[in-house]
């Protein structure tokens, strides 16, 4: 491909969430994209593998698709979620909304928001999307690439910078383990989740569709949000040993009965007897580490920096902020990467091992049995994503408990 000589190669590495709405940070900026992603074209392909059908958009995360003139296109196909739904064992719900009158989060499908940011990214003509690639290795001294192609092929390419975008278990960030001074840890939580379809009933969805619908009950779980064609995804937490030990139809509603009895008539006992073993539950893993970068030719956002459980639904959020942050400290520093990427180490690092911290918190509480039995519930609350403060709740009042600076 013909290149302007005057501008420099980014590549990103991952066309997932996070990769696909970096491509468009650095197109705007000018720069030659080059987007590599292992998958096929997601647009294209009839089965779409991933990770949670649907999720939870917030402040952060709408923040930074505003700033590539996304926020509305995607915001319009989200459904709001102005409260939490909590359903008892009796079957009686209660809502807890999420913050002042008028305040929600959104429901939007992962699958639709990868298509619109790819689609987004590929109308900058300074950007190329290479879907059938996987990154296999790289050179820090010289941003050389080794991509495998379908069929055993391989090829190389060259960029100025490489932005490792490609997930939890990210292969750029196996580069980075083989240097000094880089710490790492990973932690795979006893939980796992399994995901199951709540059909629409009579054309209309089976139940509220403005709240995040949540079964509280000890060490299991299970939440639903909302979907356009009035389906919600219900999602089921439980440790893996208990989803082993069911395993036949009859076993799955007994467990329901005793545990879900509600949802049983939304899911309809046959769905949830074949849908149950239609996928293993899957595993949560939380990554910490530290530096984000390599000298003035790589940087790690999203979870291939940080994957965090689930629990605090600002995964994805904190992923699309890197993407604001990272532009921030390219304006101060002139799009100088031997200083714009240790600043955003520097500045990046303790706000996400914050996130992940309060992720692996929440994860500890929503589980914690005697919380939930004496119907208390601990909130936490991000503000301005500088101020972490602990709520407890009852019913009908709710008090600050503590709050400290990150
Ligand atoms: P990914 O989405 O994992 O994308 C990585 C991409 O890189 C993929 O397309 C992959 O194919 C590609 N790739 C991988 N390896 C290579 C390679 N070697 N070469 C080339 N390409 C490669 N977050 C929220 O904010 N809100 C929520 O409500 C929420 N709910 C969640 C529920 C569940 C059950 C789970 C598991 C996660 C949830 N998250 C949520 C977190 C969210 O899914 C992630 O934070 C988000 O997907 C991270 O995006 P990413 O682009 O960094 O990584």
């Amino acid at each position: 491909a013909l290149r302007r000589e005057d501008k420099k190669v980014v590549a990103v590495v991952g066309a997932g969430l996070v990769g696909a709405l970096n491509a468009c940070f650095f197109a705007k900026r000018g720069f030659e994209v080059e987007v590599f992603e292992t998958r096929e074209d997601i647009r294209k392909a009839k089965v779409v593998k991933g990770r949670s059908i649907n999720l939870a958009l917030s402040h952060r995360g709408r923040t930074a698709l505003k700033h590539v003139g996304m926020e509305d296109k995607i915001v319009s196909k989200g459904i709001p979620m102005n409260a939490r739904m909590i359903h008892s064992l009796s079957g009686k719900q209660s809502p807890i909304p999420y913050g002042k009158k008028g305040q929600y989060i959104l429901s939007v499908d992962r699958a639709n928001l990868n298509k619109e940011l790819l689609t987004a990214a590929e109308t900058y003509p300074n950007t190329k999307l290479n879907f059938d690639h996987k990154l296999q290795d790289w050179s820090a001294e010289t941003g050389l690439m080794t991509f495998a192609r379908p069929h055993g092929s391989k090829t190389q390419t060259q960029a100025d910078l490489i932005v490792g975008c490609d997930g939890a278990f990210s292969a750029v960030r196996k580069q980075f383990l083989r240097r000094s001074r880089f710490n790492y840890s990973q932690t795979y939580i006893p939980h796992g989740y399994m995901e199951l379809t709540m059909r629409p009933r009579n054309g209309e969805f089976a139940m509220k569709p403005n709240y995040l619908h949540i079964w509280p009950r000890n060490t299991f779980m299970m939440i639903a949000l909302p979907n356009l064609d009035k389906t919600f995804t219900c999602t089921l937490f439980m440790p893996f040993e208990e989803f082993e030990k069911i395993s036949t139809g009859d076993e799955v509603i007994e467990f329901f009965q005793k545990y879900f009895p509600d949802a049983i008539p939304l899911i309809g006992a046959a769905t949830l007897r074949r849908d149950y073993f239609r996928l293993p539950a899957q595993a949560m893993v939380s990554v910490k580490c530290s530096p984000y970068h390599i000298g003035d030719k790589c940087v790690l956002m999203g979870d291939a920096a940080h994957a965090v459980v689930p629990f605090y639904g600002q995964g994805m959020n904190a992923g699309f902020e890197d993407c604001i942050v990272f532009d921030e400290i390219m304006n101060q520093f002139n799009e100088d990467f031997s200083a714009v990427l240790p600043e955003y180490s520097r500045v990046r690092v303790p706000d996400d091992h914050a996130i992940a911290d309060l992720a692996m918190y929440n994860y500890v509480e929503v589980f914690s049995p005697a919380l939930w039995s004496s119907g208390l519930l601990v909130i936490h609350s991000l503000e301005a994503g500088k101020t972490h403060s602990l709520f407890l709740c009852r019913k009908t009042s709710c008090f600050k408990i503590s709050q400290r600076d990150l």
